[in-house]
């Protein structure tokens, strides 16, 4: 079922995400659409370099890399900068920020995120941990601590840990599935890593916490998603709901920036809508629909 908060108007910080903030080289405001507030993003991959190379990717790879390397304690006090911007209102007064609405003036979640997969930062349990640890510091409990990824590393054991300790801090992983096929999954995604490690992935993170599906479905070459694709899609979905695993929501939504390849186009938001009623029909599991930039 589509979630009828997903039509309002689309503001113009809801499609401007620079990773960029002021001086910052890793942590940055944005206004999101799927937040319903503000998130601070944290980039673990400022060398830009992914294991993914998915058509629709908005990361800009054609300006060269701030910097290459993440530097920890920097990071963290850009952390602590950002969340004190936005508590006490310092933020609004940023031109990028200075139009969004009052019921958006809130603080949803802190986000890892960025310009790669965030999984393949090798001290990612440690930063986690860090994070997490300002973020209760600051007395941000209701504050989500959130993992946006491809599942594709799910199986090492330091992710493991990370995720671990984002259960134990309101966290809630945003995992990427953009195909219920192997050749569908290749077209979109591009990556050596096979379909079925994450699969594998996305069931076993599931049996241990309900996930957050974020699925991205577009044109290509000017025809969306086939519809024995999105059968195939929420077949999967099944599959790891009939494994035991748990699904708390399935977000899917188009292109809303310049996508890596000129032949990944949006979806009209009717065939957003579409796609979210046959996977709500299909899955059984809540399903919210984000529109692209000009709906
Ligand atoms: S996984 Fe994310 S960062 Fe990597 S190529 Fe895909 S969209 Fe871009």
């Amino acid at each position: 079922m589509s979630d009828p908060n997903a039509a309002l108007k689309v503001l113009p910080a809801h499609t401007e995400h620079p990773r960029l903030f002021q001086a910052n080289k890793f942590v940055y405001p944005v206004l999101s659409r799927r937040s319903r507030g503000i998130s601070v993003g944290i980039n673990l991959n400022p060398d830009k370099v992914c294991n993914f190379d998915c058509i629709y990717c908005q990361v800009d790879r054609r300006s060269a890399a701030v910097t290459r390397f993440v530097e920890t304690e920097r990071l963290l006090a850009e952390v602590e900068e950002v969340l004190e911007l936005v508590s006490s209102g310092g933020l609004y007064r940023d031109e990028r920020f200075t139009g969004v609405p009052g019921p958006l003036r809130r603080l949803n979640d802190i986000a890892f995120s960025g310009d790669g997969e965030p999984t393949t930062f090798r001290n990612i349990p440690s930063i986690v941990a860090d994070v997490a640890a300002i973020k209760a510091r600051r007395g941000l409990d209701a504050v989500k601590l959130v993992m946006i990824t491809n599942a594709s590393m799910f199986h090492r054991p330091g992710v493991q840990r990370a995720l671990a300790t984002l259960d134990a801090n309101n966290g809630e992983i945003w995992a990427k599935l953009d195909a219920g096929t192997e050749r569908y999954f290749q077209v979109v995604d591009r990556t050596t890593i096979p379909f079925e490690r994450v699969l594998l992935n996305l069931r076993d993170a599931a049996l241990l916490r309900p996930l957050v599906i974020q699925s991205l479905f577009m044109r290509v070459d000017g025809a969306g998603p086939p519809l024995d694709e999105v059968a195939a899609y929420s077949d999967r979905l099944n599959e790891i709901l009939n494994a035991g695993g748990r699904l708390a929501r399935i977000q899917v939504y188009t292109i809303a920036r310049p996508p890596a390849e000129s032949a990944a186009t949006p979806l009209a938001p009717r065939e957003v809508d579409a796609i979210a009623e046959e996977v709500s029909r299909r899955v059984g599991v809540p399903v919210e629909s984000y529109y692209g930039a000009s709906s």
